[in-house]
């Protein structure tokens, strides 16, 4: 007799993959695929292209396997907001994006939110909805805020008004409590915000017509999902206080399994709940995707090859994708730092990772500093994990064992989120 299967989908910044297990956490099946550029009218239709990327997955699972799949989740990129009418469905405008700075409507979030609150920052969720709210006038009445990670579930369930404690939090959702606080629902747009339950929570089952079209079981449930951070940090399946996640794709995220919960928005940092512990973290802008401004990823693994990790580099910058940085330093005006830029490639690329090692460095120590577990061995994930050079070069900045974790993809952690849906009840 076949195993139930479990399958997790992270939708990550630059592309969404699956991955599809077995109660082991055996991974039997994989693919990715990048967004469509759908573009009208030279705006990007993130939407569409989402939903497109979601259902060419579903594609992309073998058919044979399909009909023992028992449990799915979906991650998406923390803070990217989508509002619906619930009436129709449709997007009442275009998706705000995960890095993007509504600092119109900071000065108000400001005044509502205790001082230094997650929320205290123009990318943060709730500015999204005060900023949707303040500047459109048509279908409040119905309007509701999804995350993107909840939109995507809801394309498979049909079920509105769901989302989980992990999105929920740079909308203000308070998780000591586990309620929406007092200063956050006096406000009239508070109608627009979902209900909260744990991630891995099952919500309903998939949609008639997507089981019929896929060939998926009818026992198939839908769960509450989680940010691509926090997923990608569960398939590490790090449990002690003091161990860490380093996402390094297109952004840096880092994660720390803590005994104490801190927040400070002056410098991005946050908690999530996780079990009885915390996860502290903040995510910088610096990662990949300035890497990829500069090299493909070839350059990359044939220059890294003629780094020496050993040896300092005396080039200093802050790489930045575009104007803006959210941590170690939360500030919307900080511009890339690129320069000077050596003859040799290999140098300029050695400079690169040692800054962006810095940056990592500096955020663990601000950490500490605010008051959250000591970081003792950091595990690393995503598309600049497996540079061995890289490794090495954090490995001496950070004064830590930096270690490849032996899952390293969102989409793994999801799918064992997936995994811990399908043991609960609807
Ligand atoms: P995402 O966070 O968008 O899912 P990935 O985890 O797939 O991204 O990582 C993609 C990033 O990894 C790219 O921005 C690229 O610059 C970087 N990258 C790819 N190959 C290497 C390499 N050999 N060394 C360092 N960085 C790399």
């Amino acid at each position: 007799k076949m195993e139930q299967l479990y399958l997790g989908i992270d939708f990550g910044t630059s592309g969404a993959r699956y991955a599809l297990i077995d109660k082991e956490g055996a991974v039997l099946s994989e693919s990715k695929r990048a967004y469509p550029q759908l573009v009208v009218r030279e705006i990007i239709e993130w939407g569409s292209s989402w939903k497109q990327t979601l259902f060419s997955l579903l594609e992309d699972v073998p058919i044979d396997l399909r009909s023992y799949i028992v449990s799915i989740s979906i991650d998406g990129t923390s803070a990217t907001t989508i509002i619906i009418d619930s009436k129709t469905g449709e997007l009442l405008c275009r998706p705000f994006l995960y890095n993007e700075s509504l600092p119109d409507a900071l000065p108000f979030v400001s005044s509502i939110a205790p001082k230094n609150h997650t929320v205290c920052s123009g990318s943060s969720t709730l500015c999204k909805l005060v900023s949707w709210w303040n500047s459109y006038g048509s279908n409040k009445n119905s309007a509701l805020l999804m995350h993107q990670a909840d939109w995507l579930l809801w394309l498979l369930h049909g079920k509105l008004g769901v989302t989980d404690y992990n999105n929920a939090l740079k909308v203000g959702y308070d998780l000591e409590a586990d309620s929406y606080p007092n200063w956050l629902l006096s406000q009239p747009f508070s109608v627009l915000l979902p209900s909260v339950k744990a991630p891995g929570t099952p919500i309903g089952c998939l949609k008639e017509d997507i089981r019929l079209q896929f060939g998926f079981s009818k026992n198939c449930v839908v769960c509450t999902g989680t940010t691509d951070s926090i997923a990608a940090f569960l398939a590490a399946r790090v449990t002690q206080p003091g161990k860490a996640v380093t996402s390094l794709g297109s952004t840096l995220a880092i994660k720390l399994l803590s005994t104490s919960s801190v927040e400070d928005a002056r410098y991005g940092v946050y908690s999530h709940r996780f079990d009885d512990k915390w996860l502290v973290g903040g995510a910088s802008n610096t990662g990949g995707s300035v890497l990829k401004q500069i090299f493909t990823d070839r350059q990359l693994e044939l220059l890294s090859k003629e780094i020496n990790p050993l040896v300092a580099s005396s080039l200093d910058y802050y790489p930045l994708p575009s104007k803006g940085e959210r941590f170690p330093v939360a500030d919307p005006d900080m511009l890339p730092r690129l320069n000077p830029r050596p003859q040799s490639d290999a140098e300029y690329l050695h400079g690169l990772f040692e800054s962006i090692a810095r940056i990592e460095a500096k955020g663990y120590r601000l950490l500490k500093e605010v008051g959250a577990t000591e970081v003792e061995e950091v595990f690393t994930a995503g598309g600049g994990a497996k540079n061995e050079q890289w490794r090495k070069i954090r490995e001496r900045l950070l004064g830590l064992p930096v270690r490849l974790a032996l899952q390293t993809e969102a989409s793994y952690g999801v799918a064992l989120l997936a995994l811990k849906g399908a043991g609960q009840k609807i």
